[in-house]
């Protein structure tokens, strides 16, 4: 997403070094049917990269600023022994007075600073394939090759999210990524069948179920009410909490960066490692505002599921929703 962009272009950092696709639209429709977006002073809505390239892309520029990087290292476990933290992996203890845990929605750390972590987390499902030939299905335009769909009407199947099918490309050959967000902000609601209603969907489209391998992933979205710091320890990313309203978690991730690295730094100058004024930085960011938003924004939007109700948001109320999506819940890094 641009907010991404941003914040890498504030650490010197030129994304498109990456192999990516440019997406010059992202569609949002109920059954075929709603707006499409693009960027703020921009000439794309964002673009998709191959998680696995800009990871190593990322990993290679932390190192080339002199940062080591332990891999094949995994954390077991992480607990302050009154002096600081140790941090007990499959390759011996660490010891640190201050560590970040940024390890992702099944965080170890995470179970340091807050035991009861089963909470917020949304389902998504996600596989890789080979642009369909398939004709869209009647009352639906066609998918174009290089713009973006969220589909919102997996709702009445009792999924809270969407189904999004975006451009992408792997080793140069141009690729489609579909995929299922469930955000399981209701928890009262019933669990709808993840498979299978991304099955059916990419059916529309001419896929079947041989054509493809579900990959299953969580993410933990973002709670104002949650511990994000014990001493010694912080949260960020999705170990804090990300994007509950469409799962976006890279720039968010990239902002608590910032938010934390700032604390780490104070932490030192002032030698107090109790991380107390964490939440209060969080909280009062740009970031934690916006992550406030759309959490708000999930409860609201997926808890009307009724097909009328969504037909009338995103066929006629297309304008509003355009201007509050820009104005609330992206764009964060220019509050
Ligand atoms: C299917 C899917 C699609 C998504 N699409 C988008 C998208 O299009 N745009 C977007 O902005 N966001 C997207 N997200 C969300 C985004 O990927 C996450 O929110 C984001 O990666 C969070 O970053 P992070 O650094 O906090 O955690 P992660 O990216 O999960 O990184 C955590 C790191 O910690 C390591 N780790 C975990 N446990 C341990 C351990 N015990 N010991 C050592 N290391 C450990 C992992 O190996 C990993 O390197 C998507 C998520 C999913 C699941």
């Amino acid at each position: 997403m641009p907010d991404s962009v941003v914040r890498l272009e504030l650490l010197g950092l030129d994304v498109t070094e990456v192999p990516h696709i440019k997406v010059p639209w992202a569609n949002f429709t109920f059954q075929g049917r709603g707006m499409r977006m693009t960027a703020n002073n921009r000439d794309y809505a964002f673009y998709v990269i191959r998680r696995h390239e800009f990871d190593a892309w990322l990993a290679s520029k932390a190192r080339e600023r002199g940062l080591m990087l332990q891999e094949e290292t995994k954390v077991l476990s992480v607990r302050h022994d009154g002096n600081g933290v140790i941090v007990e992996t499959d390759r011996g203890d660490f010891y640190a007075r201050a560590v970040v845990g940024a390890d992702g929605a099944n965080s170890v750390v995470r179970r340091a600073v807050q035991p009861e972590s089963a909470r917020n987390v949304a389902r998504l499902l996600e596989v890789l394939v080979h642009p369909s030939n398939g004709d869209a299905p009647r009352d639906h335009p066609p998918h174009l090759p290089d713009e973006a769909y969220f589909e919102f009407g997996c709702l009445p199947y009792d999924i809270q999210g969407y189904v999004w099918d975006f451009p992408t490309q792997e080793g140069g050959a141009p690729r489609r990524c579909w995929g299922i967000y469930d955000s399981r902000v209701d928890t009262r609601g019933d669990k709808g069948d993840l498979p299978n209603t991304l099955n059916e969907f990419m059916a529309r489209y001419g896929y079947t179920p041989e054509d493809y391998t579900l990959q299953a992933h969580p993410i933990r979205w973002f709670d104002a009410r949650a511990t994000f710091s014990a001493p010694g320890i912080l949260l960020a990313g999705d170990a804090a909490g990300v994007d509950a309203a469409f799962g976006e978690g890279i720039s968010p991730a990239l902002g608590y960066g910032e938010i934390a690295a700032n604390a780490v730094v104070d932490a030192f100058a002032r030698e107090d490692f109790s991380f107390s004024d964490y939440r209060k930085r969080v909280l009062g960011h740009s970031l934690g505002k916006a992550l406030r938003t759309r959490t708000f924004t999930a409860k609201v939007l997926f808890s009307l599921r009724q097909p009328g109700i969504q037909r009338l948001l995103w066929w006629r109320f297309s304008g509003f929703l355009n201007w509050y999506i820009n104005r609330f819940v992206i764009n964060w890094t220019e509050r």
